[in-house]
């Protein structure tokens, strides 16, 4: 038989491979490597594009993360723990423990398998230090309840919007939520810088703090604010982020009309939904993801992810195991249930989603989930259950 072409999501998006090679070359010509004009220029270009006032950028939206919570960690005083959402991808928590803080794991909301903030009031304490949300596959977190959250208690919200470059709540652009945000640069997102992220807040004294951050701590006098890292952008990273600004708007519509193609084609196929798109919330669509239900499928997530794989499809069951069942995590939870975490995750599998996938992809996409369904149905030795190897993530799980 012969291996249908693979459709698996090209590391990033093209590069207009003359331009940036100059661009490569005049950085090396001018002899500085980091530090420099395109930095600052990339900064000031995040600003204008967000509507935002302070950008700092960073070498990793993981270390943008750990330096926020970093520059704030003194104003918590003796508080310490940060609540955030299990069902993401681990360098969020890792951030929270970085820091010396306890992560809190608060469950999702069941449509759009954000952080929920009835959820995030129930785990609220006197040791509540912060809020840390994710906008799931860009899809943004609900900016108005977390944020009447923690105003009411005090404590600031951040967001890790790796995910969210391009997403917007109510027609403004997600990076001008919550105490500050956190955006991703390296290879699956959707601005590609190589590695990179950035910082936006609206806080002055915050920003500052994190430009001293990513700079060893040292704002410039030779005895260090905090203690920081070295998290700076280079000026090729920073170069490669300019240059994916230009047509990044195009590449978000096009995302978003092969999420409403998978859609259209596969709402007839029974016990499969898709994350719900909250009204006014726009997403970068980041991930495509189906929920699958095993009864109304006739078989599990896991067989159907098996399926695809055999037909040279790459799907990912993302995210799993989510992060309280991790190893790392399982002595860190406090055994709070999470129910729809528990469920979403064990339901989830991401489809091949990327601007340059064409219509017929998406079709055959489409065609192949139909006849799984259709196969599961038919056989009734397909495992509607099991094959969870989950708890040791037996699996490969998930990556960025
Ligand atoms: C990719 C990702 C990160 C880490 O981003 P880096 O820039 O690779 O450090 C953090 N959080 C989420 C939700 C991610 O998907």
């Amino acid at each position: 038989m012969v291996r249908p072409e693979g459709i698996a999501p090209p590391l990033g998006e093209k590069t207009d491979g003359a331009a940036t090679v100059a661009e490569m070359a005049a950085i090396l010509a001018s002899c500085q490597l980091t530090n420099g004009a395109r930095v600052r220029a990339f900064e000031e270009a995040a600003a204008a594009y967000l509507g935002v006032s302070h950008c700092v950028a960073v070498a990793s939206c993981t270390s943008g993360l750990v330096l926020t919570l970093r520059a704030l960690r003194e104003s918590f005083g003796a508080r310490d723990e940060v609540i955030l959402p299990s069902f993401t991808f681990h360098a969020t928590a890792h951030a929270v423990v970085w820091n010396g803080l306890r992560p809190v794991f608060a469950d999702c909301e069941p449509d759009t398998f954000c952080l929920s903030p009835e959820a995030v009031r129930a785990r609220l304490t006197p040791r509540t230090a912060a809020i840390l949300a994710v906008h799931l596959y860009g899809h943004p977190a609900d900016v108005e309840a977390l944020d009447d959250i923690a105003g009411q208690h005090g404590v600031p919200l951040l967001f890790d919007a790796a995910h969210a470059f391009g997403s917007a709540w109510h027609g403004n652009k997600i990076g001008r939520f919550g105490t500050a945000e956190v955006f991703s640069f390296s290879p699956t997102k959707l601005l590609v810088a190589g590695e990179g992220g950035l910082v936006t807040t609206r806080d002055a004294q915050l920003a500052a703090r994190l430009r001293a951050g990513r700079n060893y701590g040292d704002a410039g006098n030779y005895d260090p604010e905090l203690t920081g890292l070295n998290a700076r952008m280079s000026e090729f990273h920073a170069a490669l982020a300019l240059g994916g600004l230009e047509g990044l708007d195009a590449r978000l519509l096009r995302r978003n009309a092969v999420r409403r193609r998978y859609e259209q084609q596969l709402r007839a196929v029974p016990g499969v939904a898709f994350q719900q798109i909250r009204s006014g919330c726009s997403s970068t669509c980041k991930d495509f993801s189906l929920l699958v239900d095993p009864a109304a499928f006739g078989a599990s997530r896991d067989w159907l992810h098996e399926a695809l794989l055999a037909e040279n499809i790459e799907v990912k069951r993302y995210f799993w195991p989510p992060v309280h069942r991790q190893k790392l995590y399982r002595p860190l939870w406090d055994r709070n249930p999470l129910p729809i975490t528990d469920s979403v995750s064990d339901r989830v599998l991401s489809l091949p989603i990327y601007s340059s996938l064409g219509e017929e992809q998406v079709d055959r996409v489409c065609d192949a989930v139909a006849r799984a369904q259709a196969y599961a149905r038919m056989n009734p030795a397909v495992p509607a259950r099991g094959g969870h190897p989950r708890i040791n993530g037996g699996g490969k799980g998930s990556s960025p």
